[in-house]
């Protein structure tokens, strides 16, 4: 049996007019840019339903793309049929059968129903017809198969439209959220960790399109470390195909800091530096906002007092989608998204190895400002800003392992 289209439910489309139009106009590229390597496709977004027409491809490979789009909620495999009784029945029938086939294991005594609409009200059968005759129908061709009402395990959907019928069982849950880009753009300070990876996720999944910002020590950090941020953000840009990640040199920022200021005072003028670094370059990219993973009194950078004393370099927003998470909440996310396992690869990035033994916990704003002042601050922003490298990182992209070596070589 082979399906002919998918049916897709957008997301959240509570907004009206023409944000309606971006919205499905963003998810219908969005979709595109996730299934091109499958050319037979067609794609008609409509105004209140997307319809991939299948052409032939497997649907097994579409469905692992899919679910990884933002903005779909739901969505259901499909068969077309004509319109005529015997063509419902027989692909019913086919569909119900290959349903249990596929993996779904078959109870003894499940429970199902038919559940038809019908825009087309020409059609020879009334809603009501159709739910008893194809219900009837499965009911005396398949073993153990019972009709329920209320919460059936297995609902079979038929639309009787105008061109066709549409027939499904599955109604599959989508990665929800907005399609990317719909919220504009936005940079994401992204380092090594568990953490900045999650918060990417959950940015992109609002409809944001952003561009990793990663600070990197050579020699202090190795060119792994700086690999395994790309390798993240490899995995990330399967969530909202290719990701600009930008690489900006941040030695001579911490040689510094560890020179001329105060032991207590390292971590707080760092990320201080981070965060005007970073908004520099959101405004040469025109973004509208700095996402970072900080989460509420994780460490001692992520206490209210240090964020009053970082935060005060800029007016921009700055967003931090796991602010309130525990750290077992982010890990399981990690773990969802597919990123916790390169996260935890014992790779020192730029902080651990500047980190001082006892930085404060509560470093006092004017104090940061003061001791800011005795370096040449704008000169080395400028630096660190004519240093960075851009690279765009494509879905799955690898960096670490010995083939991108090998290719990293022949460069
Ligand atoms: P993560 O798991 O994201 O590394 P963390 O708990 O280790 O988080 P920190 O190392 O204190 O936290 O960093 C807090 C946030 O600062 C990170 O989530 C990230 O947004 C930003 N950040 C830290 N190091 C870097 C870096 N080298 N490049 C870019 N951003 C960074
Ligand atoms: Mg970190």
């Amino acid at each position: 049996m082979q399906y002919t289209e998918v049916m897709v439910r957008y997301g959240e489309l509570s907004t009206k007019g023409k944000n309606r139009k971006d919205f499905i106009g963003r998810l219908a590229g969005n979709v595109t840019r996730a299934l091109q390597d499958f050319p037979e496709i067609e794609i008609h977004p409509k105004h209140d339903r997307m319809h991939i027409v299948l052409n032939g491809a497997p649907f097994d490979k579409i469905d692992q793309r899919l679910k990884l789009v933002f903005g779909i909620q739901t969505y259901s495999p499909t068969i077309k049929v004509e319109k005529n009784l015997d063509a419902i029945k027989k692909a019913s029938l086919e569909l119900m059968q290959a349903t249990f086939k596929d993996g779904m294991t078959f109870k003894d005594g499940m429970t199902f129903k038919v559940n038809t609409r019908r825009s087309d009200h020409e059609f020879e059968y009334d809603t009501n017809q159709l739910n008893a005759m194809i219900g009837d129908y499965l009911f005396d061709n398949m073993d153990n198969l019972k009709v329920k009402m209320k919460k059936p395990d297995l609902v079979l959907r038929i639309e009787v439209r105008q061109d066709a019928i549409y027939i499904s069982n599955q109604l599959l849950h989508g990665a929800g959220g907005m399609p990317v880009g719909t919220a504009g753009r936005a940079v994401m300070m992204l380092s090594g960790g568990i953490d900045s990876p999650v918060a990417s996720y959950l940015a992109m999944k609002r409809g944001v399109e952003i561009d990793m910002v990663h600070f990197f020590s050579p020699p202090y950090t190795t060119e792994k470390a700086l690999a395994k941020a790309k390798e993240l953000t490899g995995i990330l840009a399967n969530y909202s195909g290719k990701i600009n990640f930008i690489a900006v040199p941040f030695t001579e920022i911490q040689e510094q800091i560890k020179e001329k200021l105060p032991e207590g005072y390292l971590m707080t003028i760092q990320r201080r530096f981070m965060l005007q670094l970073a908004d520099r370059i959101r405004a040469m990219r025109g973004g509208l906002a700095i996402f970072n993973g900080e989460s509420v009194g994780q460490v001692a950078s992520q206490t209210l007092e240090s964020m009053v004393a970082i935060n005060d370099v800029t007016s921009t927003p700055v967003l931090r989608p796991v602010a309130t998470m525990d750290k077992t909440e982010i890990i399981k996310l990690a773990e969802q998204i597919g990123t916790f396992d390169l996260s935890i690869e014992p790779f020192e990035d730029c902080c651990t190895i500047f980190a001082p033994p006892r930085p404060k916990t509560k470093p006092k704003l004017d104090e940061a400002r003061k001791l800011e002042n005795r370096l040449d601050a704008e000169g080395m922003i400028q630096r660190a800003i004519d240093g960075m490298e851009i690279t765009p990182i494509y879905p799955n992209q690898k960096f670490l392992d010995d083939k991108a070596q090998e290719d990293a070589d022949l460069l």
